[in-house]
């Protein structure tokens, strides 16, 4: 495919797509190792060259089952070497790889499987449970099972290794790069979760932008672990950048408690590793417990987002040698938007003047334009005083919803309002001081503060209920309601929690009940949110 020379270049217009980052680690990193962490906790190996050829007969045997281009492929894995498979087969075989989070509830998954219309899913085993919760919501044309324990999948299933050994391995089409690569869905302030649908040219790039050396910095020389779920914004793109770069990778299975963790890190000579800060609380614990019991020389650097990192966890991790570095991202930007690296600047600079810009959300990425608005929707200066809502855009960030939900999140001139609220300094540094969106962030999932409410106010005892994030040194946040009774009305702490268990996980439950006469309001009869938490969040 040629520019046409109206265009003024002589350039070859190649197309930007995934094919090429699996083509790159099946040619040139075939023998790089791929490792997986079973359930069971035993460690199986294969390589980037096994497992691109392995996805070249899934995509075959895909097809046979009537997958087509666009159509959607739901996974419900772990981080395993079969979901890097299908990282590589759905998007390379022109079908789209919808990647299902099985932490939540069924009846957000029912919706989820319904409003993308997966046509296949696979499953591995030790989810099958998760699976039955809501396989009746939705018609599958076909269920696959990966399977480990050799025992028979039940007989409305295919087995995932049957199904390659039955199929020949397929050429990879020429694909657009504008085609549907990938689908994740985020959980939204209101209503329904949304679909993020992210094409190949989107994925490709950052996959490039990733890897630098000032961003995510993956090379060949690197043995890179996610912790981030591959059902997490594509594991912040981790899989591909070390398809790209041919770093070794480390797949950790379901086991993420700090001691499977750290061991992992120490066995297999791991240099740099990602996750959310509730996994980096509890590890931090497991080595201040037990400093000599793991041998990390090798684990270079640690990339914490998804939520607020601490200072404490710096400091933490800085005692043990190991370096702590921040990133900022959304399900929407695929994820990569921001990363914290300390700038030559500082380096002689005081430590708490270090410390102190190590917990900012970091600078843009390449490519990722930033800018924040007030809510006159002026732009506010970059003083690092001024505050606004973070718009951005960029070539991997969503223009849009899938099937036009949420509309309101995109401005007329074409950004993305992150609900993010930031202050960014003159160098353009971001640091998030509030959020606009009406969300509990615990343990890297988010909570909806309005489903709380609501169910709190169909309680026939309770007049008003508010919902406000408060700090949580292990989860980053955690829900407290605050409520007020109706007249003559009484209803314990306790009453509440079981009427909200009929509807919602466990671990959405407040773990904190504050009761008043009646709530603060604003003018146009909100809750006063900023009134509550100066209220309640330092008691
Ligand atoms: P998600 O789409 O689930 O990945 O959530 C994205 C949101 O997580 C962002 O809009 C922020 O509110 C929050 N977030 C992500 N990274 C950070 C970070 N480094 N610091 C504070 N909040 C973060």
């Amino acid at each position: 495919m040629i520019v046409e020379m109206l265009s003024g270049t002589s350039m070859d217009d190649y197309p930007l797509t995934l094919t090429s980052i699996v083509e790159r680690a099946e040619r040139y990193h075939a023998d790089q190792d791929v490792i997986s962490r079973r359930p069971s906790g035993a460690i199986s190996r294969t390589t980037f060259g096994a497992c691109a050829r392995r996805a070249r007969r899934l995509a075959g045997a895909l097809a046979d089952l009537g997958v087509g281009s666009g159509d959607r492929v739901a996974t419900l894995l772990w981080n395993q070497s079969e979901h890097l498979e299908l990282y590589f087969a759905v998007p390379a075989m022109g079908a789209v790889i919808h990647t299902l989070n099985p932490r939540l509830f069924p009846d957000e998954l029912a919706f989820i499987v319904g409003d993308a219309q997966d046509k296949v899913i696979v499953v591995d085993e030790s989810l099958l449970d998760v699976f039955e919760s809501f396989r009746t919501a939705h018609d599958f044309s076909h269920v696959v099972v990966v399977n480990h324990s050799g025992d028979a999948v039940d007989t409305e299933s295919l087995d995932y290794e049957s199904l390659l050994s039955g199929a020949d391995p397929v050429e990879l089409p020429a694909l657009d790069e504008r085609l549907a690569a990938a689908m994740c869905y985020t959980s939204g302030t209101t209503g329904r979760p949304k679909g993020v649908v992210y094409s190949h040219r989107a994925l490709t790039l950052h996959s490039l932008v990733a890897a630098l050396p000032d961003q995510l910095e993956v090379s060949a020389r690197d043995t890179v672990l996610p912790v981030v779920p591959m059902f997490h914004a594509n594991a912040w793109g981790l899989p591909y950048a070390a398809a790209l770069a041919g770093a070794r990778l480390v797949l950790p299975g379901p086991r993420l408690d700090p001691e499977s963790v750290l061991d992992l890190c120490a066995s297999e000579h791991v240099t740099m590793t990602a996750g959310v800060p509730t996994v980096w609380m509890g590890m931090l614990a497991a080595l201040d417990a037990e400093p000599e019991r793991w041998e990390l020389s090798e684990l270079d650097r640690l990339i914490v987002g998804g939520a607020a990192v601490p200072r404490s966890m710096f400091e933490g991790f800085d005692r043990h040698g190991l370096t702590v570095i921040q990133a900022w991202g959304m399900t929407e930007t695929a994820p990569l938007g921001a990363v914290c690296r300390r700038p030559a600047r500082l380096d002689d600079g005081p430590r708490d003047d270090q410390y102190r810009y190590r917990t900012r959300q970091g600078v843009a990425s390449p490519f990722f334009d930033i800018r924040a608005r007030d809510e006159n929707g002026q732009a506010v200066a970059w003083d690092d005083a001024a505050m606004g809502e973070l718009e951005v855009r960029g070539p991997w960030v969503a223009a849009s919803y899938h099937g036009g939900r949420g509309a309101e999140n995109f401005t007329p001139d074409g950004w993305f309002k992150t609900g993010d609220v930031v202050r960014i300094d003159t160098y353009g540094c971001i640091r998030i001081c509030d959020r606009s969106k009406d969300l509990v962030k615990s343990g890297g999932e988010w909570i909806s503060s309005v489903d709380l409410e609501n169910h709190l106010m169909s309680h026939p005892a309770v007049a008003q209920a508010a919902v406000i994030a408060v700090p949580d040194d292990r989860w980053g946040e955690r829900p407290l309601a605050v409520v007020s009774l109706r007249d003559g009305a009484t209803a314990s702490p306790e009453e509440l929690r079981e009427h909200l268990a009929q509807d919602l996980a466990k671990w959405q439950l407040p773990d904190r009940f504050e009761f008043m006469e009646a709530l603060p309001c604003t003018a146009t009869g909100k809750f006063k949110k900023t009134e509550l938490r100066t209220r309640f969040v330092s008691a």
